[in-house]
């Protein structure tokens, strides 16, 4: 018995080992991941950010890039927010960060 016990990870639905535990984010929403991710889910998402990134030419310096990211993970790992960017729509090249 520990403070992890009935852990159940929102996007995998394990219910075996632990959260992510430490926040990547120091937001809610980063909270919100190390309470309720696993980190096998949370390395899945880094692999599916690290596409979006090559993807889009996601500069990370840029707020609109971030927000992008944000909504694609919160979309990813709890299936809600903005909605996930597929990876092979016709929107590549579209995108207009300024
Ligand atoms: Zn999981």
């Amino acid at each position: 018995m520990n403070d992890t016990d009935g852990f159940r990870c929102a996007r995998c639905g394990t219910e075996d080992g632990e959260p992510l535990g430490a926040p990547p984010f120091a937001n809610e929403i980063g909270r919100r991941v190390a309470r309720e991710i696993c980190p096998e889910c949370w390395d899945d998402w880094k692999d599916r950010q690290m596409l979006l990134i090559n993807h889009y030419g996601l500069n990370l310096q840029d707020r609109e890039a971030r927000s992008f990211l944000m909504d694609n993970m919160e979309s990813f790992l709890f299936e809600e927010g903005e909605g996930e960017a597929s990876i092979d729509t016709s929107k590549e090249g579209q995108i207009d960060w300024d």
